[in-house]
């Protein structure tokens, strides 16, 4: 009894410590909007980079002939080819070849992994479809997906700032990313050129824009999570003088790195984020993304494990860092058995935790589900800062609160396993939204998942970046 009164206490004071009232939701969207406000002023001026992305233009279907991508994702790898043909099609027509990225590779020399990535492209390249549909004379042109944050110069040239989800090629930071591509290319006598660097959330843009140009931002919540957004050039104070024909360009918010003291931290967080190769580092991310979720639940089982015996000796693996991947807690949290079988399953199989009573299997579905709940939830108020950054939250405006009738149709893109593929997450954020926005406004405001949007976005933008336009 004793034993279970602890349990019982572990998840009251996580529920605690993960409480995201709308009230405090609000205050999240406040400090999103405060952020991309001081990011956007100065270099350095947040937590939020705010980079420059030089894209002003994006595509609008008019684009033509056949383009190449490179989408570096954080797990998977994958090769585009994209045929446009001059008008808007609902169906894009395109091949893609998904492969997983070796370990060793997201640890080791920028040499091995552009080898990899150059190969794997040359493969592809040779294999079909060859640039037949391609006017002659005219080199094959790359659209470049790097989920990673990059300061970049141009729109086909950037350095790379840091890693993130779990990447450390060392050598590459502070080099031109393109370059060592194409430098990679050249060595493999692929005639190609790179004409976009993008990031993952500007290709899910650039795709989201092409179909429905009411689209305005992009978010991704797969391995990591970032989001982009349409801006205004004068509003980008840090670099006065910028001139684009649109009056406009996309910002990458990097917003994985956001932090505000409104954020709901627990004791798992701060644990999590210490013993991680990049303290104090990506905050937001670390409460929301793929790569983590699983692990702030296999903490707390460890901690009630620690404080009860209710789940017998402490298994090896329960203390193993990531050993409960974000997909097998999807598991036990959809787990729709009355017995929770796929719950005792993968304690018992991934965890080592054999013979878990079904009241403790109850509470361990609740913690899954305490855990996604504040992940859904702080991502749309993510979301709702940048439509209040960009006035399109139904906020107060000169002379008073907008009508409903006044919110224009709001077009976010989205995409990324967690949103498509977990329907609790994907509820839990539309709630938050409704939420925060209140119906009204929140019926203007569509979700709208783009698919391979990273890749075949990054071959639209090589498109509408073409140098033969
Ligand atoms: P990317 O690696 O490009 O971000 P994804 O959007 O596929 O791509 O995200 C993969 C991440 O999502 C991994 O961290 C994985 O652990 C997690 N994941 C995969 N499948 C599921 C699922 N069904 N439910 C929840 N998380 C999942």
């Amino acid at each position: 009894r004793r034993k279970w009164n602890k349990v019982v206490g572990v998840l009251r004071e996580l529920e605690e410590a993960c409480e995201t009232s709308v009230e405090r939701l609000r205050l999240v969207v406040g400090a999103m909007d405060v952020e991309m406000h001081a990011g956007l002023a100065s270099e350095g001026g947040s937590k939020l980079k705010m980079l420059l992305t030089y894209v002003h233009n994006l595509p609008n279907g008019t684009e033509r002939e056949t383009y190449y991508a490179l989408d570096l994702g954080g797990t998977n790898f994958r090769v585009l080819r994209v045929h446009l043909h001059g008008q808007q099609s609902s169906v894009l027509e395109h091949e893609v070849e998904r492969r997983p990225i070796p370990q060793h590779l997201m640890t080791g020399k920028s040499k091995d992994l552009f080898d990899f990535i150059a190969s794997s492209l040359k493969e592809f390249v040779e294999k079909g479809g060859d640039g037949s549909q391609l006017s002659p004379n005219r080199k094959k042109e790359l659209g470049f997906t790097f989920p990673f944050p990059v300061k970049q110069m141009s729109v086909s040239s950037g350095t790379l700032i840091k890693w993130t989800k779990g990447f450390s090629v060392v050598d590459m930071v502070g080099m031109d990313v393109p370059a060592c591509l194409q430098e990679a290319l050249t060595q493999k006598g692929l005639d190609m050129k790179v004409a976009a660097l993008v990031n993952d959330t500007v290709g899910t843009l650039a795709l989201g824009h092409y179909h429905d140009s009411d689209t305005v931002a992009a978010v991704v919540i797969g391995t990591g999570t970032n989001a982009c957004y349409l801006e205004r050039v004068d509003a980008i104070v840090k670099s006065q003088g910028l001139l684009t024909t649109s009056g406009c360009m996309v910002v990458n918010m990097e917003w994985g790195n956001f932090w505000s003291s409104h954020l709901p931290r627990t004791s798992y967080d701060i644990d999590l984020d210490l013993e991680s190769p990049n303290p104090n580092d990506q905050g937001f991310e670390k409460m929301i993304s793929g790569m983590y979720l699983g692990d702030i639940v296999r903490r707390v089982i460890l901690r009630m494990l620690l404080e009860s015996d209710l789940f017998g000796p402490i298994s090896s693996k329960l203390s193993r860092p990531f050993m409960l991947r974000t997909p097998m807690m999807a598991a036990m949290h959809e787990d729709g058995s009355p017995d929770l079988k796929e719950v005792a399953r993968i304690l018992e199989d991934i965890l080592e935790i054999p013979d878990v009573p079904l009241k403790v299997r109850k509470v361990v579905v609740k913690v899954c589900d305490v855990v996604t709940r504040r992940a859904a939830r702080l991502a749309a108020a993510g979301i709702v800062g940048i439509l209040k950054k960009i006035g399109r939250d139904g906020g107060v405006i000169t002379g008073g609160r907008r009508s409903d009738m006044e919110m224009k149709r709001t077009v976010v893109a989205i995409e990324g396993v967690l949103y498509s593929s977990y329907t609790l997450f994907r509820e839990y954020l539309h709630e938050a939204l409704n939420e925060i926005l209140g119906e009204d406004i929140a019926k203007h405001v569509i979700l709208k998942v783009t698919e391979d949007g990273s890749g075949i976005g990054a071959a639209l933008l090589a498109a509408s970046h073409s140098s033969y336009n």
